[in-house]
């Protein structure tokens, strides 16, 4: 455990069941530092007091001796660039090495399966687990289809299960993100963050992220209004109306669970079907607080940092009319794009970036996928799982051959 410094003042704004306010704590606990926790669920004055000294309504916001750091993505960048270590008064390390038979990469269904079949087979891997360990799954509510679970499974509590059953065969983890890799020469070289990483094998399940509309308001008002996470957010549009953007599963979902929070959601999707499976589409039909806007963008998002979103300017793209509609929240669900970048030139992908596969081989021998990264057609968790067993077992023939 790192020597923090004691003296340094951590309070960090929390709600219940918020996944990132999770992710804040991990961090600050794996560094050694304590902190004081002030979880807003039930405190109208807590809520006040963290709403006047940062002026956002999006959980976690954190206070390093009274200095404002932000949210769990702020205080995550300065982790990367090696400042938290200073704000928190640890000593900086040198630069680590590993060496690995097999290096996973990601940490969402995928990777995690692959790291228990692995494990199992005594490959001892090594997972790079990422800035969001659990990947998608820790940003969604409750999961009914994943098999085994007769009545669900909150997302972020089976990303917990799937990661204590591969460290129960002896999987390692290292909570770090890939930042560049080497697959010119064997053992193959990774780098994660501070740490270098050489590896006979690879698989890749880093998954995908969410996607941004692309508006400039979108940005700017994130954290003010807009959102990718009902389940961090919805919780400050109590009696509000809100605006969620999107026709998929996710769509639906955050729109389904901003209905325990908001007056009316509206749901603006750009055609006339839903993408989602017909089960969510039922169960949102039936939801009176959802209105639907049929064949619709939304142009533009009206407000500021300081009162947050006022409107949306919406475009119906069949007529071409625009229209105004008053909304406090937006929330952007429309769809991921794979985590591709750092192997961009190394390895095929597809135009959309997606890795193209044979199985779970991509082009380059040693080097397998699995889950979303590859897959843009089920992006199911039990078909990243399922794809997550099949690498590992690819894997094992694979250091096998390089051992006769
Ligand atoms: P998705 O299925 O790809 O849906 C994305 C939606 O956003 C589509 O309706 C798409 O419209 C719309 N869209 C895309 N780009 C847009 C843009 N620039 N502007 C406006 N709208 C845009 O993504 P997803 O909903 O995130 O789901 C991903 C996968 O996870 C799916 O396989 C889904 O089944 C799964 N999932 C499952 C659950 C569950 O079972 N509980 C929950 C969440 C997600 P079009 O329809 O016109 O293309």
């Amino acid at each position: 455990m790192p020597d923090v410094n004691r003296e340094i003042k951590i309070v960090i704004y929390t709600l219940n069941d918020c996944p990132y306010c999770t992710l804040a704590k991990d961090l600050l606990k794996k560094k050694g530092a304590s902190f004081e926790e002030r979880n807003i669920s039930d405190s109208e004055e807590l809520e006040k007091e963290m709403s006047e000294r940062t002026g956002k309504n999006t959980l976690p916001q954190i206070f390093i001796d009274e200095k404002h750091v932000g949210g769990f993505d702020d205080l995550n960048a300065l982790d990367k660039k090696g400042e938290l270590d200073r704000l928190l008064g640890i000593k900086g390390e040198k630069q680590l090495e590993k060496r690995t038979r097999l290096l996973i990469i990601g940490s969402g269904p995928a990777g995690l399966t692959s790291a228990i079949y692995a494990a199992r087979a005594d490959l001892e891997p090594l997972v790079l687990s990422g800035r969001q360990p659990g990947g998608q799954l820790t940003t969604t509510t409750e999961v009914e289809n994943y098999p085994g679970f007769v009545g669900g499974v909150m997302g972020p509590e089976l990303m917990d299960i799937m990661r204590k059953q591969a460290e129960r065969f002896g999987a390692a983890f290292l909570d770090k993100e890939l930042t560049d890799v080497d697959v010119t020469e064997r053992p193959f070289k990774v780098t994660a963050e501070d740490t270098k990483i050489s590896a006979d094998c690879i698989i890749i399940a880093s998954g995908a992220s969410a996607q941004f509309i692309g508006l400039p308001a979108e940005k700017e008002l994130l954290g003010h209004g807009v959102s990718t996470c009902a389940t961090c957010d919805a919780f400050f549009f109590r009696g509000r109306d809100v605006a969620v953007v999107g026709g998929g599963d996710s769509a639906l979902e955050e729109a389904m669970f901003l209905t325990k929070f908001a007056t009316r959601v509206y749901l603006i999707h750009r055609r006339d079907k839903l993408r989602a499976s017909k089960i969510m589409q039922d169960k949102a039909f039936k939801n009176e607080k959802i209105t639907f806007v049929w064949d619709s963008l939304i142009e533009d998002i009206m407000g500021n940092k300081t009162d947050g979103v006022k409107s949306i300017k919406v475009k119906n793209i069949k007529s071409g009319a625009l229209s105004e509609l008053s909304c406090q929240g937006v929330f952007v669900a429309i769809g991921h794009k794979p985590n591709t970048a750092p192997w961009a030139g190394k390895i095929e992908l597809d135009k959309a970036g997606y890795i193209v596969s044979s199985g779970t081989k991509t082009s380059v021998e040693g080097i397998f996928c699995a889950g979303d990264v590859q897959d843009h057609v089920y992006r199911q968790a039990i078909t990243a799982a399922g794809s997550g067993c099949m690498a590992a077992l690819d894997a094992e023939k694979y250091l096998e051959s390089l051992a006769d």
